[in-house]
């Protein structure tokens, strides 16, 4: 697959303007509120937090020994998480996969949640809009690899 090396679209967490960045960007600011923006990917390998919020126009990725401590996090590309998520409130453009070894707590909005054998899941409200955040316009997040 070719890997795309243009500029892709974001959308701001903040006001919700989309405009285009360079794809090998990590943040930029945003042209409509000129608040920072992250848009790279996010790789929790340790333990990250407790923060108030991790939000990124690009994906989370918590790897098995990570653990991510957030009240709120918002990730555009979607979550992976095969390690730790304790969190209030999770916003997530695309899927969230649960791996078998994953801990998660925190309510979720996701247009779909991919949970597999064994991920265990405290007591949390699950929304799986089709439209969570508007962002559906969004194309595919590219896979990593
Ligand atoms: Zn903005």
């Amino acid at each position: 697959m070719a890997r795309h090396l243009g500029p892709r679209l974001v959308q701001c967490y903040h006001c919700r303007h989309r405009f285009e960045v360079s794809s090998r960007a990590q943040s930029t600011s945003c042209p409509g509120c000129n608040k920072a923006l992250m848009v790279g990917d996010e790789h929790i390998t340790k333990l990250r937090g407790p923060l108030k919020e991790l939000r990124t126009c690009g994906r989370i990725t918590v790897s098995k020994r990570g653990r991510l401590i957030a009240e709120t996090i918002e990730a555009h590309g979607g979550i992976d998480c095969q390690g730790i998520i304790d969190a209030k409130k999770v916003l997530s453009g695309t899927t969230v996969t649960l791996g078998p070894k994953c801990d998660y707590h925190g309510d979720l909005t996701a247009p779909a949640v991919e949970m597999q054998k064994g991920a265990k899941v405290k007591p949390s409200m699950f929304a799986v809009p089709s439209d969570p955040l508007g962002l559906t316009e969004l194309p595919e997040a590219g896979e990593s690899g």
